[in-house]
């Protein structure tokens, strides 16, 4: 465990998890590849609470939700949802589970079939799980969760093609609640939509999860939509988890300097942090290849020789709920205005 223990026990518990695609086929000696999407990720989730996973396109977040939903197996580790350990179990014994863990994707026009009422696509997990047994129930219980997600009950009858994508986003939120799912895993939920349109859907979770205590794993590249939400961040980089701290903690206190930089990039209102800003060199690397040592030795402002060599591993900072995996325990203080110039072990 690398964050607290939680009492009572977490909703959501994931130990070391890893994920790693083979690509290629060693078939007649055929080279095969290795990506490391995800490499031994750790965190738990308590009942109401909502841990968002942050890092930049291709650090492992959305993997590790896919995971989490059981939606694609783990390489190793576990995950285990209301105290059950559910990555060992077979796809026919996890779907009466389904009922308790729901997902909510980035483009709702493409999870909502569109041929489709929208009737039809709330009411389909009532029916599968077996949580309305006549006609008037389903009516009644899809007329109830239109009302949850501020939708008018004349929506019923419509397509998604007839509404706007926040509108399509509180049908997908309406369907993830049908079956009383208590763990709602968002995948970049608001990222496709317009600002304010983020922000009302944002409400929406947050008044839902209020109202119903669901436990929400919030997976975003947007800090500013982060800060606004989440009780925790898990900030990832390359495949693991470098920093987790209450959002308060890690929004002022970063201790890690990928999180700093992501910091200093996002679009935060503190004009303090507009003069600190870090400048991160190039791109994320491969998880093909990920870099020896710290992974993020190759674009870390602070890197000295012992990163290139020695993994560092989330160890307390500013408490004992907050973890960062670097080899200094104090940044150096100041702006820093330029990458490190070291190249690549
Ligand atoms: Fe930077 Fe070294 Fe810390 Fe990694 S361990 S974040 S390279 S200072």
């Amino acid at each position: 465990m690398v964050d607290t223990v939680q009492n009572p026990p977490p909703v959501l518990r994931v130990q070391n998890l890893k994920k790693h695609y083979v690509l290629g086929s060693s078939f007649l000696g055929g080279k095969t590849q290795t990506v490391y999407a995800l490499d031994g990720v750790t965190f738990s989730v308590a009942e109401r609470e909502t841990l968002s996973i942050v890092g930049e396109s291709g650090c492992g977040k959305s993997t590790l939700g896919k995971v989490v939903m059981g939606l694609t197996p783990a390489t190793e580790g576990q995950v285990h949802v209301n105290g059950r350990r559910i990555d060992n179990l077979s796809v026919r014994q996890l779907r009466p589970l389904r009922r308790e863990m729901q997902m909510v994707f980035q483009d709702p026009f493409s999870s909502l079939n569109p041929r489709m009422r929208v009737e039809d696509i709330i009411a389909e997990p009532l029916v599968n799980f077996g949580l309305a047994k006549t006609k008037a129930e389903v009516k009644e219980r899809v007329a109830a969760l239109l009302d949850q997600v501020r939708l008018p009950r004349a929506a019923m009858k419509r397509y998604p093609h007839e509404f706007s994508g926040g509108q399509r986003q509180r049908i997908a939120i309406a369907r993830a609640l049908a079956p009383g799912a208590r763990l709602i895993v968002c995948d970049e939920a608001v990222s496709a939509l317009d600002v304010s349109v983020k922000a009302q859907i944002i409400n929406l979770l947050q008044e839902v999860q209020e109202e119903l205590g669901l436990t929400l794993l919030f997976i975003s590249h947007d800090l500013a939509i982060v800060e606004h939400l989440t009780h925790r961040v898990a900030v990832m980089y390359l495949g693991k988890i470098v920093e987790i701290a209450d959002r308060r903690t890690l929004f002022q206190a970063p201790r890690h300097p990928y999180t700093q930089a992501l910091l200093s990039a996002a679009p935060i209102p503190d004009p303090s942090r507009r003069s600190q800003r870090i400048m991160l060199q190039g791109d994320i690397p491969s998880p093909m290849n990920p870099p020896s040592g710290c992974r993020f030795h190759t674009r870390c402002p602070y890197a000295f020789d012992r990163c290139r060599h020695e993994e560092p591993m989330l160890s307390p900072r500013t408490n004992n709920n907050h973890m960062a995996a670097c080899h200094l325990d104090e940044l150096p203080a100041g702006p820093v205005a330029a990458a490190s110039t070291l190249e690549p072990a």
